[in-house]
Order: structure tokens, then sequence, then C-alpha cells
């Protein structure tokens, strides 16, 4: 697969993977300890155009196809989850729904900021009742005049504490909910009556801020409805969907660094007088993590593509992030096995990545309702790409 990619992506994987080295992983564990990124890296990322690679090029952006971004996620992905996940909002979930039906108004008033990153920005969908059950929201927006009402409460909004923007889903008629009656929403930082509730205190992703967000009687105009009143709830699976490769590719990136870490240790490691590596227990641990990452990087290098082509990924999708996200976490409990006490240490990496690799099963959507996803699309008839042209082969039909 890596020799089918073009030669501007690998100089963009390379490039990126330089940074890591060179000016991020140098603050992972400052990120850690401190819980935030230091305010001088921050501008670093976005002098480097860090928060806007898939912002188009019209507005300010670096206009990247989504496998090039699944590279450059994939690296940015061996360092500090920090400095990934606040890039991933402008990147994706906080500017795609304002990329893919957002007014030119909009477009022109937010996307240069969001691209530059002078505006951080934030997605609102879950609430304290409603997480795989989006469609369960209670937030809701009341039309009044020229402006709706906000009222409500969103909770484990990444970016929320420092975010200037946030993308807010919001039920605007009971009656119909999924069917027409949630509308998405720009609200900007100031708004009357917004406010940070509660910060959430996680077990992994130090530096990634995660808070309350409340809705008290908040005026949000009618020209920032996000598309159609009515169709917000279109508008959030998208932007979801289009995130999920974003979980597959950060999966993806931690694997790979804890398998280069392991092979490290392994060979470094002396017992009973012979290096850790020699062992056959630890060859096979090895084997199984390259075994399974190569799987996950053929998956989504496949699906990347697939997207850029504007095919119906949607079922790939699904796949990617629901096996990236459980792979990357047999990965590391075999890391740790290989690191012994020292992958138990408070501050390695193996340690950190442990904690922070849980999430990706359940952020963007679980892991069972990945299956649920996944299998309701296999019995609609759905078929991988590789799966439909073995069935047109066999004159059995099927689609993609
Ligand atoms: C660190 C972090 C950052 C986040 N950032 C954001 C953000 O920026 N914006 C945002 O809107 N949200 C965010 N979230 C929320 C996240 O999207 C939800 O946590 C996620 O959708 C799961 O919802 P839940 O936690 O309410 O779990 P629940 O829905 O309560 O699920 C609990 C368990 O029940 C299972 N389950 C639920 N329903 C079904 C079903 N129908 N079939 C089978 N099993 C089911 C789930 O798989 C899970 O195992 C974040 C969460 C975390 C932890």
């Amino acid at each position: 697969m890596i020799g089918t990619l073009p030669e501007e992506y690998l100089r963009t994987k390379q490039q990126i993977r330089e940074f890591v080295q060179t000016d991020l992983e140098p603050y992972a564990e400052d990120v850690e300890v401190n819980n935030r990124i230091p305010e001088h890296i921050l501008e670093k990322m976005k002098q480097r155009g860090l928060f806007g690679l898939t912002i188009p090029k019209a507005y300010g952006g670096g206009g990247m196809s989504k496998l090039e971004f699944c590279l450059v996620e994939q690296e940015l992905s061996k360092t500090h989850f920090a400095f990934l996940d606040i890039i991933s909002l402008n990147n994706g979930l906080g500017s795609k729904s304002i990329v893919l039906d957002g007014s030119e108004a909009m477009k022109r008033k937010y996307l240069p900021q969001l691209a530059s990153g002078r505006l951080i920005s934030a997605f609102a969908l879950t609430e304290p009742n409603a997480g795989s059950d989006a469609a369960g929201i209670t937030t809701s927006a009341v039309r009044q005049g020229d402006h709706f009402v906000l009222n409500g409460m969103k909770h484990f909004i990444t970016n929320a504490p420092i975010a200037d923007l946030f993308i807010v889903i919001a039920v605007t008629d009971p009656e119909l909910r999924t069917r027409g009656g949630i509308t998405a929403f720009v609200v900007e930082k100031g708004a009357p009556g917004l406010t940070i509730g509660h910060v959430h205190n996680t077990m992994g992703m130090r530096g990634a801020h995660k808070s309350e967000v409340i809705f008290k009687d908040t005026p949000v105009p009618v020209e920032n409805v996000i598309g159609e009143v009515g169709k917000g709830f279109q508008v959030a699976m998208k932007t979801v969907d289009d995130g999920r490769m974003g979980v597959a590719s950060t999966s993806l990136g931690m694997a790979e660094r804890l398998l280069e870490l392991s092979i490290g240790h392994a060979q470094r490691t002396m017992r009973n007088g012979k290096p850790l590596a020699d062992s056959q227990a630890i060859q096979w641990m090895l084997a199984d993590m390259g075994t399974e990452i190569y799987s996950a990087q053929a998956m989504i290098y496949a699906t990347a593509a697939k997207i850029d082509r504007q095919e119906d990924a949607a079922l790939e999708v699904a796949m990617c992030k629901l096996y990236a996200s459980e792979m990357v976490g047999r990965v590391v409990d075999k890391a740790m096995e290989i690191f012994g006490r020292g992958g138990l240490r408070k501050g390695s990496t193996v340690e950190r990545m442990c904690r922070d690799a849980r999430i990706l099963r359940i952020f963007e959507g679980t892991a069972e309702i990945h299956r649920v996803i996944i299998g309701r699309y296999l019995l609609k008839g759905k078929r991988t790409a590789y799966a439909a042209v073995e069935k047109q082969a066999s004159g059995q039909g099927g689609r993609a």
C-alpha cells in the first residue's frame, strides 16, 4: 500500500514526522504533567497551518484530501494525544458541517479564522442522557423573530473550555425530532447565557479539555443555522462519520509507536544473559502487533482513498473505526507485557498511551454501536468494495 501512496503525501507524512520528533515530542511529558499544551507550542502548530489542513484552500486552509489527512493524524498520534486532539476539531467536527452545509457568508466568516487557529472550535452533540442515542437530545432551540433561543446542557465537549465557536445540535421540533426536528447552529463564545460548566477530569487525554456547555435563554441569529432548519441530525451524522476516520488513524499511529517502542525495548533488554527479543514468546507478541497494524493500515488507506474518489464508504469507515480502535487496545496490552514493570511506570509513554487508547473505543460511537451499524449495513446488502467486486465477477450482483 505504501508504494501506491502519492509522492507528495509521503513528503507530507515525513514532514509531520519530523515536526513531531523535533517540536512536539520533547513537550509530551510537560503536557501530561501540567495538563495543557504550552502556548508557544500552540503558536508553532498554528504557524505550521495544522489547524486548517482539511479546510478548502479557497477559505485559507490546506485543502488536504482524506487520505493525506489520515497520514498526518497517523504521525501526530505518535506523540502526546493532546496535540492531535486540539487540531482535530478545527479540521473535522468543528468545521466540517460549515464546509459541507454552511452558507457562503458563514464559510467566509468562520473558515479562514478556523484554518489559521485564531478561532478554536468545539462540537456539542452529547448530553447527560444522550450519548450513543444521539437522537435523544433535549437541548431546545425555539424560534423568536430573527433568532432562535437555546436552552439545555451538553457535556463531555472536547475543547469547550477554550473554544471560541461551538457547533451545537438542538431540537427545534420535539414532535419530528430526527425526521425534521433537529437543527445545527454556530454559536459564538460570549453569546448571552452560554456558560462553561463542570470541566471533566478523565482517565487519560490530559491536556485535551472537555466540559459541560450550558445554554440559558441563549439567542442565536437565524443566519447561524447550518444548512436547513430541521436537517441538523443529518448535518451532525455526516460530520461524525467524517471524524471516525480520524479515530481509526489515531489508533493506527499510536499502535505503530507502541510497536516501535516494544521492538526497541525487546532488543535492548537483557534477561538470563540474552536479549528479550530472542524469546519466542516476545517474538509472537511482536508478530501479532505488526500483523494487526498492517491490517488496520491497509483498511484505512483503502477507505480514505475511496472517500477521496467520492464513493460511498460508510460501511468501510465504520469497519475502520471499530477494527483500529480495538486493535490498538490489543497492541497496547502486549506492549505493557513486553515492558513488564516499566510499562506500568507512571510517566512512561506506554502507560500514558494505555490510558489514552481506551477512549478511542468510546467516542465518535462506541464499538457496540459500530457493530450495530455494520450489521445493519450488511443485512441491507451493502458490501465492502472488495466483496462487491467479487460478487459481480461471479455474476451475483451486489453493491458497494
Ligand atoms: C474524552 C471524550 C471526549 C468527547 N468529546 C465529545 C465532543 O467533543 N462532542 C460530543 O458531542 N461528544 C463528545 N463525547 C461523548 C461521546 O461521543 C460519547 O461518550 C459516546 O457517544 C458514547 O456515549 P455515552 O458515553 O453516553 O455512552 P452510552 O450511550 O451511555 O453507552 C454506554 C454503553 O452502552 C452501550 N450501548 C448504548 N446504546 C446501545 C445500543 N443501542 N446497542 C448496543 N449497545 C449500546 C454502549 O456501547 C456503551 O457500551 C466525548 C466523550 C469522551 C469520553
